[in-house]
Parts: C-alpha cells; sequence; structure tokens
C-alpha cells in the first residue's frame, strides 16, 4: 500500500454533490420520477462517471449534473450527505472536509438554498453517528452561476455557519474570476470562515493571485498552474497556503495532459505545502488510496515523500492544533 500506514488518512478536497453514487441516481431518479438518459444503471454510467479524459473544464463538470437533478426533496439531500460520510468511512479516512454547493443541488427542482444546507448538516450528522470519521464542512459559492446565486448560497451557508467550517469558490474559473466574488469574500471571513479556493486550473497563475490576495484564500484548489510563477509558489511558501492537489481529476479535466509530468513533483520540491485529494470520486470513479497508489506508479514517489503529503494534509486541515494533534495520534489499518 503506498501511504503511511502510521499517518492519518485525509482527503481536504472532496465534493459531497460530486460523490454522488451511480446507484442512488438510479433509485432517486426512479422515485422522483425523472428520466435518465439510460434504461440501466449499466447504460448510466458514461453519463455519471468520466471514462477517461475530457477536453475542459467544463465537460468534466457537466457529468456532475445528474447527481443533482434527482434531488427532488430535502430528504433526497440528506441521504446523499449521509452516504458521503459512509463513502468516506469505506475509503479509509480519518478526517475528511466535505464541500458542497448549495445552489447547484438546489436549483433544478427550486429547493429552498437555506434548507438545503440544514438537510446536508442533518444527513452529515446522522452518517458521523454511524460511521467513525471526522467530518468538516465547506459550502461552495458555484461562480458558474454569478454573483447573484452566490450571495444566495453564502446567505444559505451562514445560516448554519455553526456548523460549517469554510467557503469556496468553485466552477467556471475562465469566465468567473475571483475578482467579482471579492465583497463575498470578505462577507465570509468576517463570519470567521476558513477560505479555500479553485483557482490555477483553468486559468493561470494571475487566478491563484487573485485567490490569496482577493479573497483571502489559505488554500488553493489544484493551483496546478501556480508552477508557472515562482514568485507564487515562494510566496505561498512564506504564508503556508497550501495547495489541494487531485492527479485523477486534473488527468480528467485535460488540465495535466501527462500525469507523469504533474507539478505536485515540483511543489514538493520548493517546499509547498501540498497534499493529495479526490475531489469528485463517484464522478472520477477514484478514492484516496488509488491517489496514492497513482502517485507511487505514475510520479515515482516513495515512502518519504508520502509522509510529507500526509502530514501536510494535517497541517492545511481547517483544525484547532489540539485537533490536529489528535489527527495524529489516529491510526486505523483499513
Ligand atoms: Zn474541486
Amino acid at each position: 500500500m503506498a501511504y503511511n500506514k502510521s499517518l492519518p488518512l485525509v482527503d481536504l478536497h472532496r465534493h459531497l454533490d460530486g460523490n454522488i453514487r451511480a446507484s442512488t441516481i438510479w433509485q432517486l431518479a426512479e422515485k422522483n420520477h425523472i428520466e435518465l438518459p439510460a434504461n440501466s444503471l449499466e447504460e448510466l454510467m458514461p453519463h455519471v462517471q468520466i471514462q477517461k479524459s475530457e477536453p475542459d473544464l467544463l465537460t468534466f463538470l457537466a457529468k456532475l449534473d445528474w447527481g443533482v437533478k434527482v434531488l427532488a426533496t430535502l430528504d433526497d439531500v440528506k441521504r446523499v450527505a449521509y452516504e458521503n460520510v459512509e463513502d468516506a468511512y469505506n475509503a479509509g479516512l480519518h478526517y475528511t472536509e466535505l464541500r458542497f454547493s448549495p445552489y447547484y443541488m438546489a436549483m433544478t427542482h427550486k429547493l429552498p438554498v437555506a434548507d438545503v444546507v440544514a438537510a446536508v448538516v442533518d444527513g452529515i450528522n446522522l452518517g458521523i453517528k454511524d460511521f467513525p470519521v471526522q467530518v468538516k464542512l465547506l459550502g461552495i459559492l458555484s461562480r458558474t452561476f454569478g454573483v447573484e446565486h452566490c450571495t444566495e448560497e453564502l446567505n444559505g451557508i451562514l445560516t448554519h455557519k455553526d456548523e460549517i467550517t469554510g467557503i469556496d469558490l468553485a466552477g467556471d474559473e475562465l469566465n468567473f474570476p475571483g475578482e467579482l466574488f471579492i465583497d463575498l469574500f470578505k462577507t465570509a471571513r468576517d463570519a470567521n470562515m476558513r477560505i479555500t479556493v479553485h483557482a490555477g486550473e483553468a486559468a493561470g497563475p494571475e487566478s491563484v493571485w487573485q485567490a490569496i490576495n482577493l479573497l483571502g484564500a489559505e488554500r488553493i484548489g489544484h493551483g496546478v498552474n501556480s508552477y508557472k510563477d515562482q514568485a507564487l509558489l515562494d510566496h505561498m511558501v512564506k504564508y503556508n497556503i497550501g495547495l489541494e492537489s487531485c492527479l485523477t481529476s486534473n488527468y480528467q479535466t485535460g488540465t495535466v495532459k501527462d500525469l507523469s509530468l504533474h507539478p505536485i513533483k515540483q511543489f514538493l520540491a520548493n517546499g509547498n505545502l501540498v497534499c493529495l485529494n479526490t475531489d469528485d470520486p463517484a464522478v472520477e470513479n477514484t478514492e484516496i488510496k488509488q491517489e496514492f497508489n497513482l502517485a507511487q506508479q505514475v510520479l515515482g514517489f516513495d515512502h518519504d515523500q508520502f509522509t510529507t503529503l500526509q502530514e501536510n494534509a494535517v497541517k492545511m486541515s481547517f483544525t484547532s492544533d489540539t485537533e490536529k494533534q489528535a489527527l495524529l495520534q489516529l491510526t486505523r489499518h483499513s
């Protein structure tokens, strides 16, 4: 096994709404009388899972759509949140941060956004009673839907701010740059939300600079294109800004054409805080252990590099120092 078993398994970049089981999509469609583009679960798979890689980020993101289109009631939302905890536990994770976009989950059936947030919180709370895995929640503002809907999302998230640890910005990075969301992220920071931002995935280093300087990002989702700007990498080292790398996702979105050349090697060599994550496990058909295996097989990472990646994940987690120490004491051989 390609990871250090004496350290916890952590997944910080994991979309709850990108991890809706195909079997659940199938069952919910049947229950809610929603027509799917398939006559069997097998036929559904290519519509909800990436088969090899997609030409770009937006085509990749379209594969997530069926998962949310079948969410017709708040109970459906609660169910997928609960199943996400079960999946995280079954993946061998000790700690995970599950992120979700409440408007994206709400929009097809016009569910009230704040109620969707409450249903996710309920599902997670039920899940952690049944499965011993630590979970924190991050609310996503989906830039693809524009500032107005992002405002609605933030308001919904902040009505449950005691149960939500942080805010993320995701979606169409090229057409909706970070500078559009300055006010929303100020509001989030003022409400003591931790901040991570998807950047440097579809766009270049300038987008990562915006995330840091304009939105107050403490971590960057992907940040792949940061490798093009040494001053940016050094700035991130100096200010402990972590990079959430997702190998399979970066390949499937077409961000990295050849995984053996993934800049995570450069990030590690430069001393950047970087860790391995899954992104959208069900859509990508991956899990955290598979990402470590890939890092070993394709990038040639060794035990010392896994140790660094796993320690980094704990350091980067949106938890207190006490929680980090407790997490480091955990080991579970699974
Ligand atoms: Zn992501």
